[in-house]
């Protein structure tokens, strides 16, 4: 759920959004074409290579805004019970899980709460451990407190223990345990499909002055931990006039 994109003061649900953006590129005469870019190379004639697992494509100017991955954390135990007991996705834990089960939550900012509120309304038991205080939207704290959410902050998780149930080590803590974990402790960009050192000369606005005139970053693959759809679209629009102007340039 999206709280606080302007406009639309009741929030809007993420895949509404996106919908109403694919509807919007289609209506001006673009399209949407799903496919998992594996690589961006740049050419010696200045152009740049854009590979798919189907083709490759030549282009003159591209955007990059692949967004961010979880940034994975070291708590021993983990990898043992990744996949099955312990995920950094949602979507993959929901393949997993059954409602009733109860789910800790590891993280303390927006994401963390959403995740928690997210399947407390989805029929699980929902708790969230934080290793400092929680740092969300106060609206999203308020909510957790109405639906019951255990929050346990300033509780480092130190060992995962994977048997029928989780049993989740804490700093300072009895044990919590759990049918699965969610971790939720911070993002990175997701820049890896960019031959190197492509990622690294990006993180600028002047592509020319970095040497990579031509190919733009937008949304939170470029985001300095600011990571709002406002400032993603805002960011874009920058990139799309950039690109353009670049083009005409040409
Ligand atoms: C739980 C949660 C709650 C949030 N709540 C809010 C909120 O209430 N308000 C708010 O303003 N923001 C919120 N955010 C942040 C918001 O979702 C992001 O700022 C926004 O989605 C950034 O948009 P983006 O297009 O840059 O990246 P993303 O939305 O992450 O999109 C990146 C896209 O790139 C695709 N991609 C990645 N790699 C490849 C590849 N190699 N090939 C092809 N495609 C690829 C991904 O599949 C994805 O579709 C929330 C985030 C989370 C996780």
């Amino acid at each position: 759920m999206i709280e606080n994109y302007p406009g639309f003061p009741e929030g809007i649900p993420a895949a509404r959004l996106v919908g109403r953006f694919i509807e919007h590129l289609q209506a001006v005469g673009g399209s949407v074409e799903r496919a998992s870019v594996e690589r961006i190379s740049r050419n010696d004639d200045g152009t740049y290579t854009v590979s798919t697992p189907f083709e490759a494509d030549r282009t003159r100017a591209a955007i990059v805004a692949t967004g961010t991955r979880p940034r994975m954390v070291a708590i021993e135990g983990a990898r043992a019970a990744q996949g099955h007991q312990l995920f950094y996705d949602l979507l993959e834990l929901l393949e997993r899980a059954e409602p009733g089960e109860r789910i800790v939550i590891y993280g303390g900012g927006d994401a963390a709460f959403d995740l928690g509120l997210n399947l407390r309304h989805r029929g699980y038991e929902t708790a969230i451990v934080c290793r400092s205080r929680a740092r969300c939207l106060p609206l999203l704290r308020a909510r957790a407190e109405r639906d019951g959410i255990r929050v346990m902050e300033g509780r480092s998780i130190t060992r995962v223990a994977s048997g029928e149930r989780l049993t989740l080590e804490l700093d300072g803590a009895s044990p919590v345990e759990a049918d699965r974990l969610l971790i939720a402790c911070g993002r990175e960009p997701r820049l890896d499909i960019l031959e190197p050192p492509l990622g690294a000369l990006l993180r600028s606005d002047d592509t020319y002055a970095a040497g990579v005139p031509g190919l733009y970053l937008a949304g939170d693959v470029a985001a300095d931990g600011r990571r709002q759809v406002g400032i993603a679209v805002g960011s874009g629009i920058n990139a799309a006039m950039l690109a353009e102007q670049y083009l005409r340039r040409r």
